[in-house]
């Protein structure tokens, strides 16, 4: 067996441990006789592990008692249309745009109401976060949302917005467990489980509860409702039973690591392996402003698409895959999530600096 260092914006690297211990259970888990993906999730076995892995990710994210924990469907891009639904009561709400995930969500919110786009980085290829410590909040604003970590520029917000008051949401999809975050800070967290957690098929939504409304407009599909998923414990209908085993899984991983404060250490460790090597090469440089950047994504070029080509083509000789940039930036993108090893990095940076020595004119 060979694993490869995978840079994958996602769905991306899980930590080997986990699919190992998956494996090692595939075919009988806990001498049931049957897989995880083979149970009813009406059975106490199956809640069990949903209770589990609901409890784990309270402990690790620390989130408050007043906060609902959904695992739910239809990707972080479902909540574009969800969150506008159940929380624009006033039918108003103010977006922040720093990426094409933040420009999409507020493009669907507009399906449902007003939307004021409060900042934007769309004037410089969304390469930095703006100033938001003094917004022109709308009066009426039912919410502010914003994309924390940029997966495809690779940018990350290093102070929250200045709501004044109002609630705050927050797509963390790409940064979800990477660093420690207040919860109470927010009205609502999103994040599509695979880029940090877990295999795609789970949204994980973070709610607090006096948001939670039951006053739906009639027509709205059951299945779109936060209260119907809140007062069934995410099992409203069948949930994506192995993904979520597979999430509780990684939550297990990350709490015998030591936690979030843990892998942040980790995290941080390898950004600046990656960021330094960045600072001082003649051939690559980072794209984005440097206290805007991401330790999740880490987006660079050289000054020749053709270089860059060459790089992205030579790198599986490096055992180094899905190292290509997003089409809409090009270059590269190496997308480390909380799984991808110290090692990956310096495999990374070793071959930028023999390929930087190789092709520097
Ligand atoms: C990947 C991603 C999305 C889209 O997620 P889906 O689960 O594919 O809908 C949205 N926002 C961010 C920040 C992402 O990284």
């Amino acid at each position: 067996m060979k694993r490869v260092y995978n840079f994958s914006a996602g769905p991306g690297v899980l930590p080997e441990a986990v699919l190992k211990d998956a494996a090692s259970e595939m075919l009988d888990y806990q001498n049931n006789g049957m897989s995880v993906m083979e149970m009813s999730h009406r059975t106490p076995m199956f809640q069990k592990i949903i209770d589990d892995a609901q409890k784990d990710l309270r402990t690790l994210m620390n989130i408050p008692d007043n906060y609902k924990v959904l695992f739910l469907q239809g990707g972080a891009s479902l909540q574009f249309s969800m969150i506008p639904m159940n929380l624009m009561k006033k039918g108003v709400a103010d977006y922040i745009v720093t990426g094409a995930w933040a420009k999409k969500a507020a493009a669907e919110a507009k399906k449902f109401g007003k939307v004021n786009i409060i900042a934007s980085s769309e004037d410089k290829m969304f390469s930095y976060i703006p100033d938001v410590s003094d917004l022109k909040i709308s009066d009426d604003a039912d919410y502010v949302h914003m994309c924390d970590n940029n997966t495809i520029y690779g940018t990350k917000f290093h102070h929250l917005p200045n709501t004044k008051g109002k609630v705050l949401v927050s797509d963390i999809s790409s940064c979800i467990l990477s660093e420690e975050i207040d919860v109470s800070k927010f009205g609502l967290l999103y994040a599509g489980a695979q880029k940090n957690i877990g295999p795609a098929g789970i949204t994980v939504v973070i709610i607090r509860e006096d948001l939670i409304r039951e006053d739906m407009p009639v027509n709205t599909p059951t299945m779109l409702r936060y209260d119907i998923h809140a007062s069934k414990g995410s099992m409203y209908n069948t949930p994506p039973t192995y993904g979520i085993y597979l999430c509780g899984k990684t939550f297990q991983w990350l709490l015998n690591l030591g936690g979030i404060k843990a892998i942040n250490k980790i995290n941080e460790e390898k950004a600046a392996l990656l960021y330094d090597y960045l600072d001082q090469s003649k051939l690559f440089f980072g794209t984005v402003e440097k206290n805007s950047r991401s330790i999740m994504n880490v987006c660079f070029k050289t000054n020749d698409p053709e270089l860059d080509a060459k790089f992205i083509s030579n790198a599986k000789n490096y055992d180094i895959v899905n190292i290509k940039g997003h089409r809409s930036i090009g270059g590269m993108r190496a997308s480390m999530y909380n799984a991808m090893p110290v090692d990956g990095i310096k495999a990374l940076v070793d071959y930028m600096k023999i390929f930087e020595k190789e092709n520097l004119k």
